[in-house]
């Protein structure tokens, strides 16, 4: 996806040049990074004659909103086995549920206590017995196949940036983007969990030590969001067109406005911000925000 440029007073005086790959422009409802990390799975389970796709989720997740799009696109059939057994009886009101069922996925339900075992035979072995054999894609997407889409993220036009900045949820994203980096680029993760398990996940898949993590921006931990954020994503919107999500990047881009205004970065640096999507979260988002008599998102 094409870059492109911001214009704000401050960076100019700080002398930074910062551009937004804007992979959000993908898709509408799939999330830049999913369409890579779902591109190489997809066409694995193609080739090995699945003909189901199945993955776990939450009830806001990307991930599942970008599966049951995807899959539809590719002709399979999708089931998204979903964290919560509560919402069986309300989906309907959850949008990206509502969405994954309309693009024809069937939704599971399950126990907060089930969903931990999602890694478990047995809790496979069952899924089954009731849905028939599937192409299974984990919690988030991430996997080798899935990282090795994410190193398509970055092309040559990218080669003079210094840094690069990504989300961070998993780590699947970054391990791409620190894969495919060229000599000399730096990759900034912000996770958007709280925690310190995430390095050892990550170095599974970055073959490389061209990667740090900043936690200081998750804002409370995931999908933990406050009234100084939705203000920043309005007002960032306003001023620069670009839409943000309050899960993801809307803490990403405030978290590097913040380091270039605390002159974390030397002056001369280009610094190129991935902004890998996530927008279909809004609405789900806004119901929330309107229940705890926030500010929306526009
Ligand atoms: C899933 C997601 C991420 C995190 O990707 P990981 O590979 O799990 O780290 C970042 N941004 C958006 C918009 C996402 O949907």
């Amino acid at each position: 996806m094409h870059n492109q440029e911001l214009y704000f007073p401050f960076l100019k005086e700080k002398g930074i040049s910062l551009w937004v790959k804007r992979e959000d422009l993908i898709h509408p409802k799939i999330s830049g990074n999913k369409y890579h990390k779902l591109k190489y799975n997809l066409l694995e389970a193609q080739r090995s004659g699945y003909t189901t796709l199945l993955s776990f989720g939450g009830a806001y997740s990307n991930h599942i909103a970008a599966l049951a799009f995807a899959g539809k696109e590719k002709g399979f059939r999708t089931i998204g086995v979903i964290r919560g057994e509560e919402l069986q009886q309300r989906w309907q009101d959850n949008p990206t549920l509502r969405a994954a069922h309309t693009q024809g996925m069937q939704l599971h339900f399950l126990s907060r206590e089930d969903y931990r075992k999602k890694e478990e035979a047995t809790l496979l072995f069952k899924l089954r017995a009731q849905f028939g054999d599937f192409y299974l894609l984990p919690e988030g997407g991430t996997n080798s196949l899935a990282v090795r889409g994410c190193e398509e993220i970055l092309t040559g036009e990218d080669a003079h940036f210094d840094v690069i900045c990504s989300c961070v949820g998993t780590g699947g994203t970054l391990a791409g983007l620190a894969n495919s980096a060229r000599p000399g680029q730096r990759i900034l993760g912000f996770p958007v969990l709280k925690g310190g398990f995430l390095k050892d996940s990550i170095r599974n898949f970055a073959r490389k030590n061209n990667w740090n993590l900043v936690p200081d921006f998750h804002f409370g931990g995931y999908a933990k969001v406050n009234k100084g954020l939705v203000q920043f994503m309005n007002l960032f919107k306003e001023q620069t067109g670009i839409p943000l999500d309050p899960i993801y990047t809307g803490k990403l881009f405030f978290g590097v406005l913040e380091m270039i205004k605390q002159d974390k970065f030397e002056a001369g640096t280009s610094i190129l911000i991935i902004h890998s999507g996530g927008l279909q979260g809004i609405p789900g988002m806004n119901a929330v925000l309107k229940k705890k008599n926030l500010p929306l998102i526009h």
